[in-house]
């Protein structure tokens, strides 16, 4: 068997202990004689599994006991519509454009609110992050993006937005560093960067956000389908309809493996040294540059072009990269067409011997190609 090094944005490597794991569990999980794949989810054998995927990602995250937890589905594309759908009271909504995905997110909002970018990098490309202390005015919620996995920037301070509730898209790097959940009204994220295979999404919600027949600002309107009202999936421990078991219970064993790694501030520790020894690399080489500014850079999604100058050769040193790469074992290591180049996302699951194997590739193929 061999494995390789996937550098793929999503979805992306499993710690393969994990792997390890479940295949083990495939056919008999905790002596059940079943798979969990097969399990009914309102059976006591699912019941203990959910429970502490919940329960770990609330004792690793330090999720406080005002928020709920919730296993949803539609990606974290569909929390682009959930969000305005069910936080909106006055009609307003403030939104950070920082890359792609955020641009998504207030596209969808609009169809619901009126939506003010109160920031934006979209000037130079999305390669920062906008300065932004503090967020007033009369808006519903504010919206960031954490990590923004196409350009490879990632947010170090959030604004003070006061009353008004903070609203995060943490998709691309949800435990891979400390996060003060108390700050923020919602934390979302798509599971399958560093949380798990696709088809589950973490929506972190505090209680007094969920609106029902009994919430103080009165009940949602009457025309939002119920599968996408959160008082639904709240009022159901995420069980109003089949969740994604399968994708639940791989969740549950990533964060048994980042527990026994130490836990998220363990996790942060290794993301910073990864991310370093590619940075480090890119800063030092003529042939190489990272394009993102120092301060702001990802430790999750690294974009680099080369420094040819000429649009067609470069294009075709990129393409030579990428293919000699994969011959290397080093995959999906292409960029994004927005910025170009190549693009290496390095998620919790990338053990830092498939970043010194990539740096290493990189030090051979600048030799041979400068
Ligand atoms: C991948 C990603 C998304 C989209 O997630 P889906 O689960 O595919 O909808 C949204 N936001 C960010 C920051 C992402 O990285």
């Amino acid at each position: 068997m061999k494995r390789v090094y996937n550098f793929s944005a999503g979805p992306s490597m499993l710690p393969q202990a994990v792997l390890e794991r479940a295949a083990a569990e495939m056919l008999d999980c905790n002596g059940t004689g079943q798979s969990v794949m097969e399990m009914s989810h309102r059976s006591k054998a699912f019941e203990p599994i959910i429970a502490n995927t919940e329960a770990l990602l609330r004792e690793l995250m330090g999720i406080p006991a005002n928020y709920k937890v919730l296993f949803l589905q539609g990606g974290a594309s569909l929390q682009f519509a959930m969000i305005p759908l069910n936080l909106k009271k006055k009609g307003k909504a403030a939104y950070v454009d920082t890359g792609v995905w955020s641009g998504k997110a207030l596209k969808e909002a609009k169809k619901w609110l009126t939506v003010d970018v109160v920031a934006s990098s979209k000037d130079k490309n999305y390669s920062y992050i906008p300065k932004l202390d503090k967020v007033e005015g009369d808006y519903d919620y504010v919206h960031v993006t954490s990590n923004n996995t196409i350009f490879g920037t990632k947010m170090n301070r959030f604004p003070e937005t006061g009353k008004i509730p903070l609203v995060c898209d943490a998709s691309s790097n949800i435990l891979s560093e400390p996060m003060d959940v108390s700050k923020f009204g919602i934390i979302y994220a798509g599971a399958q960067k560093n949380l798990a295979p696709a088809g589950v999404t973490v929506v972190i919600i505090r209680e007094d956000l969920i609106r029902g027949p009994n919430h103080p600002d009165g009940d949602l309107p009457a025309d939002v389908a119920t599968m996408l009202r959160y008082d639904t999936h709240a009022a159901e421990g995420s069980m109003f309809n089949t969740p994604p078991c399968y994708s639940i219970y791989v969740m549950g064993l990533v964060l048994e493996h980042v527990k026994k790694m130490g836990g998220v501030e363990a996790m942060a520790k290794l993301n910073r040294e990864k991310a370093a020894i590619l940075y480090d690399f890119l800063d030092k080489s003529a042939f190489f540059k990272a394009t993102t500014a120092k301060e702001d850079r990802s430790l999750m999604n690294v974009p680099f072009v080369t420094t040819i100058a000429d649009a067609e050769k470069a294009e075709a040193m990129n393409k030579k990269f990428v293919s000699e790469a994969a011959k290397a074992g080093l995959v999906n290591l292409a960029g994004h067409r927005l910025v170009g180049g190549m693009r290496a996302s390095i998620y919790n699951a990338m053990p830092i011997d498939g970043v010194k194997a990539l740096v290493e590739f990189m030090k051979n193929f600048e030799k041979t190609n400068q």
